[in-house]
């Protein structure tokens, strides 16, 4: 019986799911909404692919870390609206499908999944533009990208380093001079179920229908930062702190997957051709020479094809070379893993089982924190006389 790797160290990436020539693995959520294998013994034949393909069981190597960091500002303010930082996914995207090529991503379907899906016309951009914090579903995409390289096709996937590792794993030897890989400096995924139920417990909480959420966005995207909005009938809104549960405990790390607390890839040597992440804290320790209020990406060109990549969009940005010291200072995720908290599961327990006001009050209205609160107000009130 072929045991695939543990359920601590699975990031549900689907790379054994799309190699087995038997069909006999399924990928199916457990309670917390999270992709896991499961393998049908019934059809499986032991052939052990699924075994050799696992990024977690034979490790990808990475590259050496990047010479130095880049901040980089999209020139178009149209693409800087429309993405979470400084707009370089938009500007890889683009480049690849002015060539012919195909760009795999994260999109969102109307019940709000998050799953991979492949583009082929600058006009479907929209759709995988934006963070989604939950965890896309791969779903056959591995498959696809290798027919699109036997094919001559180039490709640009994008995702999760654990994604690209999959994808790779998954690619084994054959040629890959035409694919291009981006990932993202990654906080940890929450499942997607986790994301509906909020969605439905906030719409309670505000006494509108579920289908009257006509857009949630995760961030920003006309300015810079992590704080949703949503539009339900003709209002568009951002949310308040206490609507905004669901991103309070995503980055407080309690709605991760249990592999993301072991994650591989949270290093500044990367397994991509380009890492992109959010450049937070730009211009503090030294001046940017351009506007980041609408975002800025932070981007590790990791391998000569990324470089060349970088190239070819490089009269659509400002750009500039910055220290280590400032990336890794403010993006701990570059250079640390998220670690569990304790109260994690109750996260998912309060969450499922609770209602809205309930869950909050638990984990973010609780005694401790309004007398920190309180003495922080007061603390800034001094500083600020
Ligand atoms: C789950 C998650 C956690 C992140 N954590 C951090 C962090 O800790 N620090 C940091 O600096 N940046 C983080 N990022 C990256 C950041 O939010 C931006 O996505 C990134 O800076 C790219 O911005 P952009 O302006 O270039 O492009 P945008 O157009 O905003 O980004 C879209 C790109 O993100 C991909 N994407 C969106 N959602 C998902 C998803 N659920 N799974 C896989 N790929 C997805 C799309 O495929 C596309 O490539 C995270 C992103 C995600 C999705």
């Amino acid at each position: 019986m072929i045991e695939l790797c543990s359920r601590e160290n699975c990031t549900g990436c689907g790379a054994c799911y799309n190699i087995c020539p038997k069909s006999a693995i399924s990928m199916l959520s457990d309670e917390e909404g999270f992709l896991f294998p499961q393998i049908n013994s019934k059809i499986c034949v032991e052939c052990g692919r699924c075994l050799r393909v696992c990024p977690e069981l034979n490790r990808i190597s990475k590259h050496k870390e990047a010479e130095y960091p880049l901040a980089v500002v999209a020139k178009e303010e149209s693409i800087r609206v429309k993405s979470s930082s400084g707009g370089m996914f938009s500007l890889l995207a683009d480049w690849v499908l002015s060539k012919g090529g195909v760009v795999f991503g994260a999109a969102f379907d109307d019940e709000y999944t998050v799953y991979h899906c492949c583009i082929k016309h600058q006009s479907e951009l929209d759709k995988l533009r934006g963070s989604k914090y939950a965890q896309s579903d791969t779903n056959e995409t591995y498959r696809e990208v290798k027919e699109y390289l036997k094919s001559g096709t180039a490709v640009l996937y994008t995702g999760t380093p654990c994604q690209i590792a999959g994808l790779y794993g998954y690619l084994g030897g054959i040629d890959v001079s035409l694919l291009y890989t981006v990932d993202l400096v990654c906080h940890g995924v929450p499942s997607v179920k986790a994301f509906k139920i909020y969605l439905r417990r906030l719409s309670d909480k505000l006494a509108i229908k579920k289908e009257e959420v006509k857009k949630f966005c995760f961030r920003e995207l006309e300015g810079w930062g992590v704080t949703p909005s949503f539009q339900f009938a003709e209002i568009r809104r951002r949310l308040t702190p206490e609507e905004n549960l669901y991103m309070r405990l995503f980055l407080t790390s309690r709605l991760h997957r249990r592999s993301c607390y072991n994650c591989l890839y949270a290093t500044p040597q990367r397994i991509s051709d380009i890492t992109i992440a959010d450049f937070w804290g730009i211009g503090q320790e030294k001046a940017f020479g351009h506007d980041v209020s609408q975002g800025c990406s932070l981007v590790l060109l990791n391998t000569e094809k990324g470089k060349d990549m970088f190239e070819m969009i490089r009269p659509f940005v400002y750009v500039e070379q910055r220290e280590w010291r400032e990336a890794l200072r403010t993006n701990t995720q570059l250079h640390t893993r998220s670690i569990c908290p304790k109260d994690r599961d109750d996260a998912f327990h309060y969450l499922f089982n609770k209602d809205y006001t309930t869950t909050y009050n638990h984990f973010f209205n609780t005694p401790y924190i309004r007398v920190r609160h309180f003495v922080g107000n007061i603390l800034r009130s001094l500083y600020l006389r």
